[in-house]
């Protein structure tokens, strides 16, 4: 199949003749000067810390950082308040409301929903097979005029799993729109990056972020690869200053620290090993999701009455036993060795009171 994509084709007409807020700070880029341009504070802040200057609406340091560990140019990298932000402006920037339509592949990340929801674009699903992989034929077949961007998590959230690289590359040459790739786990499998594939397919978005394996979540920031075409379309759309200036610093820092990152997910993974292999021990589960992310998704014989009796002891996991081919499963994000114990001994606790061997 050959692919004929033209990101000018698919943008919003008026996105593309759009002329972006111009900030003060992209009129004068001088680092020193006496600054009475952007209506500011001159004292300073109430805070120790100063926060009265409005921070690089670019990321520029930020983002050299990241070419440094990712090996994407800046020009081909967007930074977001969260990837949720990229999810929320590639819908708006592609997505005609009442007319267009996104493809999306149950069960997955539920935000790529919502977005298309708030923009009132049509949502097509086409459900994962059985063992989660993508029906590609089902998924290309489901495709008209009107669908703008295909939705792909890899590894997917809830089910935990890579996606075969092989239906992404079939969708990728055989579909004209955007094909977006979220990485939120991806530091957390051994497969490669679909970063390093950007130059081969110009309708190819990764989406990655520091709110799981850098444990970052609570700075709010996510990172967007894409065409260099795409990136200025984006930076173009975003909010002048949408990652705030705390946010820039504790990710500059952060982003030297690329080896405590790297042990806390060998940790992870130890861990996920242990907690799996103690939650097979018990009777009451089922099954145990093959997983390349952070978290297991468990099959319970009563999955509800486990969540129950889990809140009861203050141990909060995530209920999916409801959602299309998740039944009876409970989705388990891997904790420290001590949370961990403290699970399986809960579960331990329940099997007694409830199975009668
Ligand atoms: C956690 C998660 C994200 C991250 O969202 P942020 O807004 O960056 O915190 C993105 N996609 C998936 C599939 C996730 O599970």
């Amino acid at each position: 199949m050959s692919n004929t994509f033209d990101l000018k084709k698919i943008l919003r007409p008026h996105i593309l003749t759009l002329a972006p807020y111009s900030s003060a700070r992209d009129e004068y880029t001088g680092h020193v000067g006496v600054f009475l341009d952007a209506n500011e504070n001159p004292y300073g802040s109430v805070t120790e810390a100063d926060y009265n200057r409005y921070p690089d609406p670019h990321q520029v340091d930020i983002k050299q950082k990241i070419t440094s560990i990712k090996h994407v140019s800046p020009d081909r990298t967007f930074l977001g308040n969260g990837s949720d932000e990229p999810i929320d402006l590639l819908t708006r920037a592609i997505c005609v409301p009442g007319r267009d339509h996104v493809i999306i592949m149950p069960p997955t990340y539920g935000m790529y929903e919502v977005s298309a929801s708030i923009h009132d674009v049509h949502i097509d699903r086409v459900s994962l097979t059985t063992d989660y992989q993508i029906d590609v034929d089902a998924v290309l077949n489901a495709v008209q005029n009107d669908t703008k961007i295909i939705w792909i998590c890899s590894p997917n959230n809830p089910t935990g799993n890579n996606v075969q690289d092989s239906a992404i590359e079939t969708i990728l040459s055989g579909f004209n729109g955007l094909v977006v790739v979220d990485e939120a786990y991806i530091d957390f499998t051994d497969k490669p990056s679909w970063v390093s594939r950007l130059d081969e397919f110009p309708n190819l978005v990764v989406l990655q972020t520091f709110s799981k394996a850098w444990g970052l979540a609570g700075l709010r920031a996510g990172m967007c690869f894409a065409s260099a075409e795409l990136v200025r379309v984006l930076n173009k759309i975003k909010p002048p200053y949408n990652i705030s200036l705390p946010a820039q610093q504790a990710l500059l820092a952060g982003l030297e620290h690329v080896s405590a990152k790297d042990k806390m997910v060998s940790d992870i993974l130890t861990e996920r090993k242990s907690l799996q292999d103690a939650l097979l021990e018990l009777s009451i589960v089922v099954k145990i999701h093959p997983s390349d992310a952070n978290f297991l998704l468990v099959q319970f014989e009563d999955a509800k009455a486990v969540m129950d009796y889990l809140i009861s002891e203050t141990i909060i996991v995530r209920d999916r036993s409801r959602v299309h081919l998740c039944e009876g499963c409970l989705r388990i994000t891997v904790g420290t060795n001590k949370e961990n114990e403290v699970l399986i001994e809960s579960l331990k606790k329940y099997q007694q009171k409830n199975v009668t061997v």
